[in-house]
Order: structure tokens, then C-alpha cells, then sequence
């Protein structure tokens, strides 16, 4: 693992996958410390975006981003957090104050709900807790190599996770292989009654929390089932022990257009130009993530997005290939087996931004519906949300997917499948919002009504 130097300049972008931090707490030329809250997210809980070094702001020089700059690196040590939650302590008790907190610290957002991905709610009550030792996505950081130097610790460290907790069972779930990680894991699990562990194959997406959960037969209906990894109780653990803000991740840089990969230890912000100029090949595209579930970086985010988990470099093709999806080619793959190179497993796969042909219409191959670990039909899903068509889409359990991202992979018409449908299902839960809101809103005006005339 790599520790990189501090850079001159942070750029820290107000907008991530879960999060949009849209309050901003610090003004422009303001010197800020480390830890201090530069932003929060008013719809998530006021999760704040913490300022991972001491300098200055700059809040013009990037849009979308706050900057930081005249850095200079002070010990996580010497930061001293302010406890501020009497008001917790009322409403939750201990295990309150420590999620409290957990959020003011930035670790609570390793925090995952089971069945929608998102940060849940710190004061609510979850039905269980999901800890995942497995990353099976290609090119990220797996649990074991996070382990590795806190494998003695690792019970321990669960501990401070029970302790946010009642009486809900905590499941560790560990690749069903033998190894040396799973038998110590074993090993070091035994006489902890409140875990109990749940061995998972080695296949991708059976890391995925919506897939543990339906595994373990946890229904959605029966109360929220909360999901972290390694990396999480990691954080948790030292924002507990240490009280340090968690400013720091450990990401990997690979992929097949890396020149260099590494695991890297680094802050969020850190310039993702240094990270290319030093990892990438030439002509690349930058991924947000794994190859199956990242998102493409396009040059208007300038630095590492505070929930990124690794970065993917992908070689670019720099002109169309003339029926590229039929040429033969040894070191080819698809799902269709359409490449010579299906016939011979030796020679290794070529994963370009051209894996999946040109962008098309749906073809209707099914392919989609035959890697769909939900058992849903992803191009029917398409098709429906294409004609606007909201309420079919949910007849079609859009709910369902737990966005693997397999069905975009092998799409031969190369349509992003995943991303739409997750676009759609935050769109159905805003208009759930939006109609929760002006139900209540008419339920206590006609309540209001009512009580004037019995006046
Ligand atoms: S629809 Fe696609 S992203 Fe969703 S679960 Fe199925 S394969 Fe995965
Ligand atoms: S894989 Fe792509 S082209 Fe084939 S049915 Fe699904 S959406 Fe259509």
C-alpha cells in the first residue's frame, strides 16, 4: 500500500454518488482546519464533507468543488472532536451519542442500507447488521488485503460495532473457500455468539448487501438491514478509539489501462490529473469505481470523490473499428461468443471502452435477462422507461435490482443499462416523497379544518 504525499491543491467535489453537499459551511479565503465541516448534505442526515488537511478555501477556482490550498499536513492526532449531542443522549442513549458521533466524524457513511444503498438514518433501529469481508468486483480493494495488518484486532473491532447496537444480530459474511483469511477469520469468531457467520461463493455479485440480505432471508418489510465493509469497521473502530475525523482512503488504481497499479492511501480531493499522469497509459477513460458498477469520471471532476472505493483505467479506441463486433480477434471476449477467442481460454481477455460494440438499439438478444442475479427482465425495463412509463416500470419490480451492473457488461448494444435504472428508481422515490409530503400536508389542513368547526 502506497502512501501518497500531501498535494499542493485539494479539490473536493460537492457532489458523489450518495451525496450532494449543498450547504456549504466555510466562506471563501477562510482558513480551515483539519476535520472542520466545509459542507453538509441537508438531505442526508447533514453528513459533512470534512476538510481532510489545514489551508485555505477557495470556493470560485472550481466550480462544482470546494479548494483547498496553502496546505500543510497536521497529525490526525491533534485533532480534538467537540462532543455536542446531550440532545442524542435523551432521545438514544449511548448507542446514539457513539452514531452521532460516528456522522460528525465522516464515518458513518461507510454505513449502507441493505436494500437501497443509501446512508441510513443514525437514530434508527436496524433488524441486523451485514458486515462483508468480500469485494468480488474486478479492480477494487478486496477485504482481506485491508485486513491484513488488523487481522488480530478484527473481533475487537466488531465489538465497537455491537456497541452501537441493542440486540441485533451482527452477520460476517467471508468467502466459502479454503483459505487462510477464512480459517482465521473462523478462528478468531469463535465464542462471539452475538456474530454469526455466513459463507459466501466467490462469484460476483454475491458481495452485493441487497443479495446477503435475501440470502439470510431478511425481509425489506420487517425493518432497515444495515451493510459495511471491512473498510467501514475500520473507520468506525478509529473514529471510536482515536476520536480522528475519517478523512483518509485506501483505493486502488488498476484496470487494463493502468500503467501502474497500486493500492493507494490517500485523501479525498487529491488531484485525479496526479493519479493519471503517474498510473495511466495513454488514451484512457477514468472510472469512478469498478469496471461493472463505477461510473465515468469526465474532466470536470478534479479530484477524488469522498466516497470513491477505486479508480479504473480503461483503454480508449481512438477510431471506429470497421464491424469491430465481428472481427476476429484472439484476445477477445464477449458474452456472445462472438470472438475467436472463445474457442481458445489461453490468451488473454482485451477489455477496452469498446467491449460492448457500438451504442445501438436494443436488439432484444436477452442476454440481460440471463446474467440478471434479481430475476428481472432489464430490457423489457428499458424498453418502459424509454416510453416514460413509471407505473409499469415498478409492475416490473425495478425494485428489485440491485445494480451488480452484469446486464450493461454484456449489453451488445452498449446502453447503460444500470445507471437508468438507477436514475429511475431514485426518480420513483422522490415522487413517493413529494406524494408522502402533500398527503400529509392535506391530511392537517383537512384536520385543522375540522377542528375550527367543532370550535
Ligand atoms: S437489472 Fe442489471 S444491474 Fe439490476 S440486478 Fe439485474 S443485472 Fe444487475
Ligand atoms: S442485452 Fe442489451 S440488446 Fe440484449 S436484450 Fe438486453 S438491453 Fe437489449
Amino acid at each position: 500500500m502506497k502512501e501518497v504525499v500531501v498535494p499542493k491543491v485539494l479539490y473536493l467535489p460537492l457532489h458523489s454518488k450518495s451525496f450532494n453537499f449543498t450547504a456549504v459551511c466555510v466562506s471563501h479565503g477562510q482558513q480551515v482546519s483539519l476535520g472542520e465541516k466545509l459542507a453538509e448534505d441537508p438531505d442526508n442526515y447533514d453528513a459533512p464533507l470534512l476538510s481532510p488537511s489545514c489551508g485555505k478555501v477557495d470556493l470560485e477556482k472550481t466550480p462544482g468543488h470546494i479548494t483547498l490550498e496553502e496546505l500543510s499536513s497536521v497529525e490526525p492526532k491533534s485533532y480534538i472532536y467537540h462532543d455536542d449531542s446531550d440532545h442524542i443522549h435523551k432521545k438514544m442513549g449511548p448507542a446514539g451519542i457513539k452514531r452521532y458521533k460516528l456522522l460528525n466524524l465522516g464515518a458513518w457513511e461507510f454505513m449502507k442500507e441493505a436494500y437501497t444503498g443509501q446512508m441510513p438514518d443514525p437514530l434508527s433501529t436496524p433488524q441486523a447488521v451485514i458486515v462483508s469481508t468480500l469485494q468480488l468486483e474486478p479492480f477494487l480493494v478486496r477485504g482481506d488485503v485491508l485486513l491484513k495488518e488488523h487481522l488480530r484486532q478484527f473481533t475487537h473491532r466488531l465489538e465497537h460495532l455491537q456497541s452501537l447496537l441493542e440486540y441485533q444480530p451482527i452477520y460476517l459474511a467471508f468467502p466459502k473457500v479454503k483459505s487462510d483469511f477464512a480459517a482465521k477469520i473462523k478462528e478468531q469468531i469463535r465464542g462471539y455468539a452475538w456474530v454469526k457467520l455466513i459463507e459466501v461463493p466467490m462469484k460476483y455479485p454475491y458481495d452485493n448487501f441487497q443479495i446477503l440480505s435475501r440470502h439470510l432471508g431478511l425481509k425489506r418489510n420487517q425493518g432497515s438491514i444495515w451493510g459495511v465493509n471491512v473498510e467501514g469497521v475500520l473507520a468506525i473502530d478509529n473514529a471510536l478509539t482515536a476520536s480522528r475525523p475519517c478523512v483518509e482512503r485506501i483505493i486502488s488504481v488498476a484496470g487494463p489501462g493502468a500503467s501502474l497499479r497500486q493500492h493507494l492511501r490517500l485523501m479525498a480531493g487529491y488531484p485525479i490529473a496526479v493519479i493519471k499522469d503517474e498510473h495511466s497509459e495513454e488514451h484512457t477513460i477514468t472510472i469512478d469505481g469498478g469496471i461493472l458498477t463505477g461510473r465515468l469520471l469526465t474532466d470536470d471532476t478534479k479530484g477524488v470523490p469522498a466516497e470513491c472505493r477505486g479508480i479504473t483505467f480503461v483503454p480508449e479506441h481512438q477510431s471506429r473499428e470497421f464491424l469491430g463486433w465481428l472481427r476476429p480477434g484472439f484476445d477477445r471476449q464477449s458474452y456472445s461468443g462472438s470472438f475467436l477467442s472463445s474457442l481458445c481460454s489461453v490468451f488473454p481477455d482485451r477489455v477496452t471502452n469498446a467491449i460492448r460494440g457500438e451504442l445501438r438499439p436494443c436488439v432484444s438478444c436477452g442476454f440481460c435477462e440471463d446474467v440478471c442475479p434479481a430475476g428481472i427482465m432489464p430490457h423489457r425495463l428499458h424498453k418502459l422507461i424509454y416510453q416514460d412509463d413509471i407505473d409499469t416500470v415498478e409492475k416490473f419490480r425495478i425494485d428489485l435490482c440491485v445494480e451488480c451492473g452484469l446486464c450493461s457488461f454484456v449489453c451488445p448494444s452498449k446502453i447503460e443499462l444500470m445507471h437508468q435504472f438507477q436514475d429511475m428508481k431514485q426518480t420513483i422515490l422522490k415522487e413517493k416523497e413529494i406524494a408522502a409530503a402533500e398527503a400529509a400536508k392535506e391530511a392537517a389542513k383537512e384536520a385543522s379544518e375540522s377542528q375550527l368547526e367543532t370550535e
